[in-house]
């Protein structure tokens, strides 16, 4: 039984990777009845690392002014452009409190851009893969037939993926969130065997279509759907 997609999914969720920060994701983005699995929010280094940078050899360099040039204090335009640009670093760490990443029971989802204004997410059974690129980024691969338009939304499917970067410990959170992807789609896959056989029930039993056996419906396998009398599939996909 724990061999199941059940069973296994269970023993993963006993794995999270370490980053995730249970509460960071908004619980008003979800839908009535969705659960969130993992959650985290991306460094804020990796936000703010290069601006933070070049704002102080800048301001080192105002402020050299200031101290070797007699009069330059008074200039008001030194005032402003020591000041600017620690307003795009404000700006900068906005845009990282607005971006979240969530795994829930139904979608991968990324909310960011600046005051979390744009939202990206995707059903389990259109990934074709869950990459590492880089030391800190997880992209989820949409297939690109998966021309499902209400499985899949934002602005970055442009290029059919739902992007997590500046992740801490990318490695872990890939190798999880493949295995997740991986068990959600098989659970898509085995409701939709369940559906068919449900629907070809008689009394909870289920007739052979090529030789006419009826087999208990608790006795299928739901992963391999087959004959137990002559072997056919009883489901076709
Ligand atoms: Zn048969």
């Amino acid at each position: 039984m724990n061999n199941s997609v059940a069973g296994q999914e269970q023993a993963l969720l006993q794995r999270l990777p370490s980053s995730n920060r249970p509460g960071t994701f908004p619980p008003a983005l979800l839908s009535p009845g969705e659960r969130v699995v993992f959650e985290t929010r991306p460094r804020v280094w990796g936000f703010i690392a290069v601006s933070l940078s070049i704002n102080i050899l800048w301001s080192l360099l105002i402020i050299g002014t200031v101290a070797t040039q007699p009069g330059a204090a008074e200039n008001p335009a030194l005032w402003f452009f020591l000041v600017a640009p620690w307003l795009w670093v404000l700006f900068r760490l906005q845009a990282w409190k607005g971006t979240a990443y969530a795994m829930t029971d139904r979608r991968v989802i990324r909310r960011g851009g600046r005051g979390g204004v744009s939202l990206q997410d995707a059903r389990y059974d259109l990934i074709s893969a869950v990459e590492a690129t880089g030391t800190t980024t997880v992209r989820f691969r949409i297939a690109p037939n998966a021309g499902a338009p209400d499985g899949a939304h934002g602005v970055g499917l442009i290029n059919h993926y739902v992007v997590w970067n500046d992740l801490a410990q990318a490695a872990e959170v890939q190798v999880f969130a493949q295995e997740f992807v991986r068990l959600q789609a098989a659970k898509v896959r085995e409701d939709e065997v369940r559906r068919q056989l449900r629907a070809r029930a008689l009394a909870n039993k289920v007739r052979c279509p090529y030789c006419n056996t009826l087999m208990d419906f608790s006795t299928i396998n739901l992963t391999t759907p087959k004959c137990s009398s002559c072997g056919a599939p009883l489901v076709t996909r």
